[in-house]
């Protein structure tokens, strides 16, 4: 096929000042997760700058979001809104495009400044993870709208709030404007330094389980009391023992407990499980349900449980693959030599791949050391991604590719 526009003209129509400029002015706001003010500012910034494209910018609120407290309560957590742009909803064959804004740097973290490591490579809070690939986005559908293939299609961009603490307030939306698109693209940063994308990932899941007791008197009447820790200690040798080939389970923590000599009525368990595959996921959840009833009837408490799988396990299927290869096409004609590898992180991506729509979410910058005060960003390729974007938006939008 022909593209619209040759591959070095394309880079030349990206305004690399442009982009590194915004992108340091983005980066140099707080936005941790946590940080509503910084959000609130930054969905605003970023609203106004994807009113340039065509189509709606549309700020939505957070899903209602809970989690329990070391006393065994459930409470609300607050979160930021997210951003939508939509364009061109009815044409026939659309696309998603998602980034989120938040970043694992609270607003009392010492890391809050952008500088210089070399002329090629900045350092900053959120510049590769993912500021520098929410620029991207924008940038590349710039270009996008210029080539003659763009009005033939359409396109949702979703900026979420909260992907740093698992999306748990963005999750549905992420999934609503998933579903029926021909494919999506995720601008986490690249998996390795060069370029290399994310292949095929892991699920993770979460949980809280608060176990209520009957408290006593450790020395008096402790028959008459419900020991709420030693269900709890059951539970975690139970779930431990679930661990397979597919599946590893982490016990990370249990709260409540009392003095010495009461018989504790409370004990809030919290572990981590990580599913390889769908299989997994869904035996794991059977096997604990079970468990629960068996700890419940054994140890005469009550059991709550509270979270479950964010992220289910996103094996890469033979229109995914397709996806892959076109990128690693499209960056083979713009000099960009594109490989791929699996990955024991999570993403939006993996909600993105559950709904059945092929995903590449490794599509932003290149750049490293993403959640640690040393994250950098390789500067030339906020303009080598955008032209790569545009080329694989430019390709879709015509032909069967996937
Ligand atoms: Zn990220």
């Amino acid at each position: 096929m022909k593209p619209d526009i040759a591959p070095q003209a394309l880079l030349d129509t990206i305004d690399a000042d442009t982009m590194l400029r915004e992108v340091q002015d983005w980066a140099a706001i707080n936005t941790g997760t946590a940080n509503i003010e910084g959000l609130d500012r930054m969905a605003g910034i970023l609203a106004d700058a994807f009113s340039v494209l065509p189509g709606d910018v549309e700020l939505i609120d957070p899903a209602t979001v809970t989690a329990i407290s070391a006393e065994g309560r459930e409470f609300e957590k607050p979160h930021g809104r997210h951003m939508v742009l939509r364009v061109r909803p009815d044409a026939e064959r659309r696309f998603v495009l998602t980034g989120h804004m938040d970043t694992v740097f609270p607003v009392d973290h010492p890391f809050q400044e952008v500088s210089w490591i070399d002329d090629d490579t900045i350092n900053g809070p959120g510049t590769a993870d993912m500021k520098g690939g929410l620029d991207v986005i924008l940038h590349a559908l710039k270009t996008f709208e210029t080539m003659e293939s763009a009005p033939r299609v359409g396109y949702d961009v979703m900026i979420n709030s909260d992907e740093e603490t698992g999306s748990l307030a963005s999750r549905s939306l992420i999934e609503e404007l998933a579903r029926g698109k021909y494919a999506a693209l995720t601008y986490e940063p690249s998996a390795l330094p060069d370029g290399t994308l994310a292949h095929a990932r892991g699920g993770t899941g979460n949980y809280s389980i608060t176990f209520t007791g009957k408290s006593a008197h450790a020395g008096r009447n402790p028959h008459d009391g419900r020991n709420a820790i030693v269900a709890a200690s059951d539970l975690v040798l139970r779930i431990k023992a679930l661990e397979a080939d597919d599946i590893t389970v982490n016990p990370a923590k249990i709260e409540g407990g009392s003095a010495n000599n009461v018989v504790p009525d409370l004990a809030i368990l919290r572990f981590n499980i990580r599913p390889k595959s769908t299989d997994a996921m869904n035996r794991f959840d059977g096997q604990l349900d079970a468990a629960l009833a068996a700890i419940e009837a054994d140890h005469e408490v009550g059991i709550h449980r509270h979270g479950g799988v964010t992220r289910p396990p996103k094996p890469v299927d033979e229109k995914a693959q397709r996806l892959f290869d076109l990128v690693k096409a499209c960056g083979a004609e713009l000099g960009q030599d594109i490989g791929w590898k699996p990955t024991g992180g999570v993403c939006d991506g993996n909600n993105i791949a559950a709904t059945g729509v092929p995903v590449v979410d490794t599509m932003g910058v290149r750049g490293g050391a993403i959640h640690s005060p040393d994250e950098f960003m390789i500067v030339p390729s906020l303009r080598e991604r955008a032209a790569l974007s545009a080329l694989v938006l430019a390709k879709l939008s015509s032909g069967d590719h996937l």
